[in-house]
């Protein structure tokens, strides 16, 4: 099936008793059991839930995999992960991730045993140089936040196939519209669904995937065992969600292109960073392993001060954190995104103070670039 059609279709049954065309919000945390020993396959509402199970399903098809393990929040699926390894193993990491993701692990994780190697996976290489005895998963970002660096998924694929370890895609930016990790070989894939999947801005939540039998079964005991499980409302909501997601990708994507050529042709940045100008660094792969460049773009303002300008008085742009809703959001990840990683981390890949991140949502985009325009005068 086409993707328009498996988000909308992918997981879905007509309820069985009312023949209702939308998966209803199963609220329940027990299920009548027949008799002693035989229950319906569902139990207790944190093992089984079949709103859950729906978006489960759904998000596994758009991502071309056999299974989707839901959690809370992007954090509590990036959590898990860690599940499938143990004290006294390392892992590498792409150097420029989601903030979050960075402080769960380094601060937080290495408490444990756990030992983490930081490097920029964008030159493959540095992966090849990190790899230990004691190395069991690479886990990248691609493109990261905020400084849209990829990182060449078929290539960290093969050096993790050598090397015998998990590889981990965190999905979030370009959603399965635009790209498919586990096509490239990746094993396993994470999205915080509160961003595109989601799109609305109005709940938290995480998901993995997987083709991989044995990462699959340890994942879903872990959803169980440490309960960090979605509301069915929330659930309801992504999977009410998905079905359009065609539909906004592409209206995402056209806008950002549109404001990006913005405001590099008008000198309104100094650096505009966005994967589908030709001047992006790494342009050429984001051809090759995404089927489109996205909605995010950032933007160098130069100074502190024009960056100030722009994020306190945009009308129509939210000063907010998070992205991937069909409202336009504007941040400064130095102080709100990023706030937990050091001046120093950041500024070794060119993320300065400077530095604005916009969430270009599906708006009218000459409406976006207007609102930028009157902030800067
Ligand atoms: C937001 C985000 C996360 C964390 O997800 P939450 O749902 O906020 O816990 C992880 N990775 C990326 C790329 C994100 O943007």
């Amino acid at each position: 099936m086409g993707f328009a059609t498996d988000a909308i279709h992918a997981g879905q049954i007509p309820d069985p008793t009312t023949g209702a065309v939308i998966t209803p919000l199963y609220l329940t945390s027990t299920y009548a059991q027949h008799e002693l020993g035989k229950s319906t396959g569902y139990e207790y509402g944190r093992t089984h839930n079949l709103t859950r199970q729906a978006l489960e399903r759904n998000i596994a098809t758009l991502e071309k995999g056999k299974y989707g393990i839901a959690f809370a929040s992007g954090l509590a699926a990036t959590h898990a992960l860690m599940s499938l390894v143990k004290a006294g193993d390392h892992i590498i990491i792409s150097s420029n991730v989601y903030g979050g993701t960075y402080r769960l692990y380094e601060l937080n994780l290495t408490n444990y045993g756990l030992e983490y190697t930081w490097v920029d996976t964008s030159n493959t290489t540095n992966i090849e140089y990190a790899i230990r005895k004691n190395t069991k998963m690479i886990f990248v970002e691609t493109p990261t936040n905020p400084m849209l660096i990829l990182t060449d998924l078929k290539a960290v694929a093969e050096i993790a196939k050598k090397n015998n370890l998990i590889t981990v895609c965190d999905n979030t930016f370009m959603s399965p519209y635009f790209q498919n990790p586990l096509e490239l070989g990746i094993d396993i894939i994470l999205h915080s669904t509160t961003k595109y999947l989601n799109g609305h801005s109005d709940m938290i939540g995480g998901i993995l995937v997987t083709n991989n039998e044995k990462y699959h079964e340890r994942l879903r005991y872990i959803q169980n065992a440490a309960g960090g499980v979605p509301s069915p409302f929330d659930c309801w909501l992504v999977l009410r969600s998905t079905k359009t997601l065609a539909v906004r990708m592409k209206q995402h994507e056209e806008n950002a292109k549109a404001f990006a050529e913005f405001l590099l042709k008008s000198g309104a940045a100094k650096k505009v960073i966005y994967p589908g100008l030709k001047d992006h660094p790494q342009h050429e792969l984001a051809k090759k392993q995404m089927r489109g460049f996205g909605g995010m773009v950032s933007a160098d303002f130069g100074t502190i001060e024009k960056a100030k300008k722009v994020l306190n008085n945009v009308k129509i742009f939210t000063l907010a954190e998070s992205l991937g809703g069909v409202e336009s959001l504007i941040c400064h990840p130095a102080s709100m995104t990023h706030a937990s990683v050091p001046k120093e981390e950041r500024e070794k890949y060119g993320f300065t103070d400077a530095l604005v991140r916009f969430s270009v949502g599906i708006e009218d985009v000459e409406d976006l670039i207007k609102d930028v325009e009157q902030a800067l005068k």
